[in-house]
């Protein structure tokens, strides 16, 4: 790989590994599996260090992930909250001891070898023998003050007990969510018609940020603890130290081991390899300390993790399990998707019946067959996924399954473009999955916003009171009471949501018709280009395509769909129950920023869309380029060079996230160590 090609690949990765930790660490949603974000992190790592002329402090190989949100008060740690350096390969585990051995040279020391908690960080402070302030990962140097949700977990003592605890001391380890409490959490949320979280750890840390400490009460989160920081006490070792928290009433694992090199490091790790399938609570591998304080201290850190710790982690939990048959899915723009159902089987913690098959090509690529031995995976990915068919275990009787040529929902003959791997139904309008498939969308949380599950529109639709989103705003609360279960509480709860939907703002209004290829992004252009949806209906296909990031084939669907009566007269109807089809409407919650035009660049504690709605609900504009009429350039960390460059030479100012911040309403500002003060909200 030659330099420029190296470097284009570092900026890649560090765009994938930062967008993916925000997935991971603020929406608790991850879309890619731990095993791969970890092989990517890898990959930069070894980018930085073969091309060290491309090393910079903001890379998300020198940053913890942050876990910041609005909402809380912020606090900086006493001394920062690392991450571990990882690995999958017992290899670099040796290599990890023989660097410790050399580096200490002649002198004797153990390990600590503990499990791997897979739940979400957490430091406690102890003053004078009570629980005085719990506070989140954060950034690693400023952490979400969590203690009022922290104190509703039932194995976190409010006061310590025993005798012998310095007055004020820091202890750290991790929240969990047990596997009942994740299944029970997980039921009650389909029942509600809420998304399940995708594994206990992205529960207890949705959990623990959760704005009402007696939800949390409810949720059966636990508490494991795991360092106290050598500069807060006066023991010789970690060991000790956890063995005198765990006499203080503090909740300390009884499964930590010394281990005396590593023969027996890696019996720890083979034992924990299997039993750990059996423990209540999630981990996902082993770390290894030196136990020895003064030694930890010889060794350091770097910028990111300690040089005296390292984890081990287990690969992906795969499961064997038997292919019952095949479904054929049609998702709401037709592509139809294959999933396997199968033998259920216990995997990482769950029963697992289905598993994604991709589409066509990639069933036939595995060569797969009903009946089939299949291996499925689920490592921190929603759904789990077949990666291979046993071909030894293949049974005589096994049948090669035949994708439809025809929707499996409609009957309508699929169509299959050249460039796209799915099939697709081409009954847009008329096809029932897709119908109801659109409907979901337009009340979805990033459209209209309207609290309703799958299961409600499937029964309104069913009971035919709805067939276009136009219905929804005829719906009245007799036509409400005919739905299965519902009462007038929640029917009442139904039409204020749908009263609140005549706020949101025409971009989103746009994004919620559904047309194919019209994302949030590229609505929000569209909107602006065009101002109002009359303008955009009679626009010509050489006019769309002026709009930026609008190609051919968008431009294609959008004129095509303006072009059917059907969807005019839907569109009408929708004018006339007042939802917003012009862009004037806006809501400015502020005029803070009115006349500054602002870019914004990098990465920022929350999403970078909810900067640029916060700079225009607080009456700003915002461009994508830096020009001289640009007022500011709002730089998170990671901002792209040629835009702090081209900044410079136009003399324009550039601002931090905590300066915008600040410029607006209800923002406010970190607090500093000396914490007795009341903490200031963002
Ligand atoms: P990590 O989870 O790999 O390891 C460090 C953490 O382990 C510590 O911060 C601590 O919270 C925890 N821990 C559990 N038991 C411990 C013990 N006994 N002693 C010390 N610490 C213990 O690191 P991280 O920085 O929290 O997260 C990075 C990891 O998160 C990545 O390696 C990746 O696997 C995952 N991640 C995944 C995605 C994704 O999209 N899937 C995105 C971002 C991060």
């Amino acid at each position: 790989m030659d330099r420029e090609q190296a470097r284009k690949r570092i900026e890649e990765l560090r765009d994938i590994l930062w967008e993916n930790s925000r997935k991971y660490y603020v929406e608790n949603a991850p879309t890619m599996s731990d095993f791969d974000y970890d092989h990517l992190m890898h990959e930069l790592e070894d980018l930085e260090n073969d091309f060290p002329e491309f090393r910079s402090p903001d890379s998300p190989t020198q940053k913890v992930g942050s876990d910041l949100e609005r909402g809380f008060a912020q606090y900086p740690h006493r001394y920062p909250m690392l991450s571990l350096g990882n690995t999958y390969n017992i290899g670099e585990i040796e290599d990890f001891v023989r660097r410790a051995e050399k580096e200490l040279g002649q002198a004797s020391f153990t390990y600590s070898c503990e499990l791997k908690f897979d739940g979400t960080a957490i430091c406690l402070t102890y003053r004078n023998g009570r629980l005085f302030r719990a506070l989140t990962r954060g950034d690693g140097v400023v952490g979400d003050d969590v203690t009022a949700n922290v104190r509703r977990i039932s194995n976190v003592p409010l006061r310590l007990s025993g005798s012998g605890w310095p007055d004020e001391f820091e202890i750290r380890g991790e929240i969990l969510m047990p596997y009942e409490s994740f299944d029970r959490l997980n039921q009650e949320r389909l029942e509600n018609e809420d998304p399940p979280f995708a594994n206990p750890r992205n529960a207890a840390s949705g959990s623990l940020k959760l704005i009402d400490p007696s939800e949390v009460a409810k949720r059966g989160l636990m508490c494991t603890l795991y360092h106290i920081p050598a500069q807060s006490i006066a023991f010789a070792t970690h060991s000790e130290a956890l063995d005198a928290a765990a006499s203080w009433g503090l909740p300390v694992s009884d499964k930590r081991r010394i281990a005396h090199g590593i023969g027996e490091i890696e019996d720890y790790i083979n034992y924990w390899d299997t039993e750990r399938k059996f423990l209540p609570y999630a981990t996902d591998g082993i770390v290894i300390k030196i136990n020895e304080l003064p030694y930890q201290s010889a060794l350091g850190y770097t910028a990111k993790s300690p040089r005296w710790a390292v984890a081990f982690k287990f690969q992906a939990e795969e499961a064997l399990t038997r292919l019952v048959s095949i479904d054929y899915q049609v998702g709401r723009t037709g592509a139809v998707t294959p999933v396997a159902n199968l033998e259920p089987v216990q995997l990482a913690g769950t029963v697992v019946k289905r598993a994604t098959l991709n589409n066509e090509d990639f069933m036939s690529m595995m060569d797969i067959r009903v009946g089939d031995w299949v291996k499925v995976i689920k490592g921190g990915e929603i759904i789990p996924k077949i990666i291979d068919v046993d071909l030894t275990r293949r049974p005589g009787d096994s049948v090669k399954p035949e994708f439809p040529s025809v929707c499996p929902d409609c009957g309508t003959p699929l169509v299959k473009d050249e460039d796209e791997a799915k099939r697709f139904c081409p009954n847009t309008d008329g096809c029932p999955t897709q119908i109801k498939g659109k409907l979901v969308h337009f009340l979805g949380r990033k459209a209209m916003n309207v609290i309703a599950g799958d299961a409600t529109v499937d029964q309104m639709f069913n009971l035919g009171l709805v067939r276009t989103p136009a219905d929804f705003y005829s719906l009245d609360m007799s036509k409400l009471l005919m739905l299965d279960g519902w009462k007038e509480k929640s029917a009442r709860r139904f039409l204020d949501s749908l009263r609140a939907s005549r706020e949101v703002p025409f971009e989103r209004v746009l994004f919620a018709l559904g047309i194919r290829y019209v994302g949030e992004t590229t609505a929000k252009e569209i909107a602006r280009h065009f101002g109002d949806i009359d303008s955009i209906a009679s626009a010509s296909l050489e006019q769309l395509s002026e709009v930026k990031d609008v190609g051919d084939v968008i431009a294609r669907s959008l004129y095509d769909y303006f072009r059917d009566d059907r969807h005019l007269s839907d569109i009408n109807r929708l004018k006339e129950a007042g939802l917003r089809f012009s862009v004037e409407g806006k809501t400015v919650s502020s005029d803070a920023l009115a006349g500054k035009t602002i870019v914004v660049s990098g990465n920022f504690s929350i999403s970078r869309d909810d900067v640029k709605r916060l700079i225009e609900s607080n009456g700003g504009k915002n461009a994508s380029s830096v020009s001289s009429r640009t007022t500011y350039l709002l730089a998170g960390s990671k901002p792209g060079p040629e835009k702090v460059k081209k900044a410079g030479e136009l003399g324009v100012r550039i601002i931090s996230e905590a300066e915008f911040m600040d410029m607006i309403p209800s923002a406010g500002s970190v607090r500093a160590p000396e914490d007795d003060v009341e903490p200031t909200l963002f």
